[in-house]
């Protein structure tokens, strides 16, 4: 067991890191788990028109780095770990991450969304060339050839990145052309080492020695099946679903998987919070993600001075 923390927050989105900016500035001593990139969702949001206090928009990598930076100021420790799960034991909670059980007085979980394509593989290779972050993994394809699932503007920024890293990169696309802005599209039409595949799914990742080997396409026209070879596979497509089978406790879920919370985003677990997306019933924004975690880290200043 490590020291005790006042709050844990697990899940680095709009939600947690509000969460850690409100609970560090407020004197908590706060520690923020992250497992893949800070921002979560806010960062496939090329410009996001409805956050108040940004008229023209801001960018969602942009808008990260200021509640990275916010976060940072007030002393909340961030740790670059994914959470394997949470459990209670008398007065204080186990956050179980990398192999190290990490105490906390509170556990806010904040852990969102995150996109399946529910395909063959996908599961089985995931973090052996299945990823959903070109921006964190890409360095590791170097040299080698990967494919972008998925023709969206994120799918495509998300290839261009991988393109400066790997030999070679196929674009996906169900669609019969990339709905991208112009100067998306003139970046990749640059770039000798992209290729777009146009209405076609991708069917099933295949692998050996449980690493990827390529996958399997189905042209939506002709229906004619199709072979490609690559190391890595990066989805940008599918069903979006909560980030909770880490946490065993079936009774704090809904059928979907979402969290249940009361009053202040408190669970039945006493100390245990859910915030965010991963909650259910949220209307799915950046701004309701921030207000649960503001109101949430608020009520947990109170909620301390009472029990400790
Ligand atoms: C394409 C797209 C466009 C959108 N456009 C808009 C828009 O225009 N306006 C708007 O208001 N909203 C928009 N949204 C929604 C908005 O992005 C989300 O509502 C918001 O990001 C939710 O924040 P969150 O912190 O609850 O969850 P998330 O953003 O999902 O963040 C959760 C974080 O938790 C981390 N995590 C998950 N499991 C673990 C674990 N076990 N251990 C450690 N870390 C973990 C994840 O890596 C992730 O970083 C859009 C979303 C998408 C996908």
């Amino acid at each position: 067991m490590t020291d005790v923390y006042d709050v844990i927050i697990v899940g680095g989105g709009p939600a947690g890191l509000t969460a850690a900016i409100y609970c560090a500035r407020s004197g908590l001593k706060t520690a923020l788990f992250e497992g893949r990139q800070p921002g979560g969702q806010l960062n496939t949001i090329v410009n996001l028109e409805n956050y108040p206090g940004f008229p023209e928009g801001i960018n969602g990598l942009s808008l990260t780095e200021k509640f990275m930076e916010q976060a940072a100021k007030f002393g909340a420790e961030v740790l670059y770990q994914n959470v394997d799960g949470i459990t209670k034991d008398g007065g204080l909670f186990a956050v179980a991450s990398g192999g190290v059980d990490y105490s906390g007085k509170t556990v806010i979980i904040a852990t969102g969304l995150s996109q399946h394509l529910g395909i063959p593989g996908e599961e089985e290779y995931l973090g052996k060339g299945v990823s959903y972050c070109a921006t964190c993994d890409a360095p590791l394809y170097r040299g080698l050839d990967a494919a972008i699932v998925g023709g969206g503007a994120y799918a495509v920024e998300e290839g261009l990145k991988l393109a400066s890293f790997a030999k070679k990169v196929y674009i996906i696309s169900t669609g019969k052309s990339l709905k991208i802005s112009d100067d998306l599209r003139a970046a990749v039409n640059k770039k000798e080492n992209i290729t777009v595949i146009y209405s076609t799914k991708v069917a099933k990742i295949a692998g050996e020695f449980s690493l990827v080997t390529g996958i399997k396409t189905i042209d939506l026209i002709t229906k004619a099946e199709n072979e490609i070879k690559v190391e890595g596979v990066f989805i940008y497509l599918g069903k979006r679903v909560p980030d909770t089978k880490f946490i065993d406790d079936e009774s704090i879920k809904d059928s979907k998987g979402y969290i249940s919370v009361g009053e202040n985003y408190m669970t039945s677990t006493d100390g245990l919070f859910a915030v965010g997306d991963v909650r259910g019933s949220s209307p799915k924004q950046v701004a309701t993600a921030v207000g649960d975690a503001a109101t949430c880290a608020i009520f947990i200043k109170k909620y301390l001075v009472t029990k400790d």
